[in-house]
């Protein structure tokens, strides 16, 4: 499949060659850039407002930097609704997909993903991560309990053909699925985008409707989410049409837009322009679905970096992609904080006071050497919840568990486990202990 994508491309930029935006799609998997063009064609100004709301984070975030309100100890949960809109069986995609892309999600934004050791070192000391939690909505709108995955039969998606035929119908309740209060839930829709020929995997609203925006003039909330590929929805999904997405990160990417993040190359191909992240090197143009760690394609001022390819907003080999910088994290938290107000529920993260040395000297690994089960004691940490992960020595996640600790001893089971070197990272999320234990 891959080919008949590169191949396509090939017969059409040598038409459309003088055309950035055209180009751009298809190479592009992702149509937030144009879903943007597209609603300033329908309301001019939506751009510069876009724009403006993106200038007014930037300044927000360097406040909360210097009040270090952006390191609060707080935990933001975000209630998830995934409508499967489909018009074929195999669109119809098992439960088990959306809860692995639920779980990928919360990696990446967590940076729990154990490909985080991939980050190459040059950018290890600039990942950024955040406390969030995406979770399957338990209520819906009308307070009944839910299971957040909602499936109707939906009439096919509009092909893009050009982003001025972009009809965005898959929102529209007669030809697939009304959103639930956009306000209040990340909707997810996943459904056929006709991704063939024109290679697009998904797109995303950056948010808008902040208080100072003209809210005359462009206000459809209706609109707010993400649209997600069914072949590229979930980790491993059996429909995948590029491996280079089979990771399920094209989700992440999305969510990232929808928290108001831009591609690392700025949508031209161009150095001049940058995304507006300080943290993340300038790149000339995106990555082709590739794995280069030789590319430089700008020079940077001060040290020059190479492109970032394990940025999740490139569009690099997902295997390759394995973190968001400082920067975009706390510009996504700002948005969800003041942009999207009413999205999250927030929950204390840990106790007032508690820190890295902490997380540390409250948790216990013993007997080390193991042979059926190691014990985690968390001494006096209450009240959290904790991802652990066993990695073997060839980096493979081998055990990957979610405790909810108060105060108690786990026993992990490692009997199924070969004898060998393993590394136990514990984390909450923000504080993380690793530790090599022996079996
Ligand atoms: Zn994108």
């Amino acid at each position: 499949m891959k080919k008949i994508k590169q191949k396509i491309f090939i017969v059409l930029t040598i038409i459309l060659v003088s055309s950035n935006i055209i180009k751009a799609q298809l190479v592009n998997p992702c149509r937030t850039v144009d879903v943007i063009e597209q609603e300033e064609s329908l309301h001019p100004g939506y751009k510069a407002r876009v724009n403006a709301m993106f200038e007014q984070s930037k300044r927000i975030v360097e406040e909360m930097k210097s009040s270090r309100a952006v390191n609060s100890d707080t935990l933001y949960r975000i209630p998830v609704v995934v409508h499967i809109v489909h018009t074929a069986p195999n669109e119809n995609l098992p439960d088990s997909l959306v809860f692995s892309q639920i779980e990928v999600l919360n990696n990446d934004y967590n940076r729990w993903n154990s490909d985080s050791t991939q980050t190459r070192a040059v950018f290890k000391p600039i990942a950024g991560s955040l406390n969030f939690q995406f979770y399957l909505a338990t209520t819906d709108p009308t307070g009944n309990p839910t299971t957040g995955i909602i499936r109707k039969t939906g009439t096919p998606a509009i092909p893009f053909v050009g982003f001025n035929a972009f009809q965005d119908n898959v929102k529209n309740p007669d030809e697939g699925d009304a959103p639930w209060n956009t306000d209040k839930y990340l909707n997810i829709w996943v459904c056929n985008l006709n991704t063939i020929p024109l290679g697009v995997l998904g797109y995303a609203y950056p948010p808008t409707g902040a208080a100072n925006w003209d809210a005359a003039s462009y206000t459809d909330s209706a609109k707010q989410g993400v649209v997600i590929d069914y072949t590229a929805f979930g980790r491993n999904n059996p429909y995948v049409i590029d491996p280079g997405v089979a990771p399920g990160r094209t989700c992440v990417h999305e969510v990232g837009h929808y928290l108001g993040l831009r591609h690392i190359w700025a949508d031209e191909d161009l150095c001049a322009e940058d995304d507006g992240i300080d943290d993340t090197p300038k790149a000339g143009a995106a990555s082709n679905f590739d794995c280069d760690t030789t590319k430089n394609t700008c020079v940077d001022v001060g040290v020059d970096y190479p492109d970032m390819i394990e940025n999740f907003m490139d569009y690099s080999d997902e295997h390759c992609q394995n973190m968001f910088t400082q920067e975009q994290a706390a510009i996504m938290l700002v948005n969800l904080i003041t942009l999207r107000p009413d999205l999250a529920e927030k929950a204390p993260l840990y106790g007032v006071g508690f820190s890295q040395n902490n997380f540390e000297n409250n948790i216990s690994v013993y007997p080390n050497p193991a042979v059926d089960f190691i014990n985690i004691d968390f001494k006096s940490i209450r009240n959290n919840q904790v991802k652990i992960e066993l990695i073997d020595n060839a980096g493979k996640s081998v055990l990957n568990k979610i405790l909810d600790v108060n105060n108690d001893i786990h026993a992990i089971d490692i009997s199924q486990l070969t004898s060998g070197f393993y590394y136990l990272q514990i984390s909450n999320g923000r504080y993380i202990l690793r530790k090599k234990v022996v079996k």
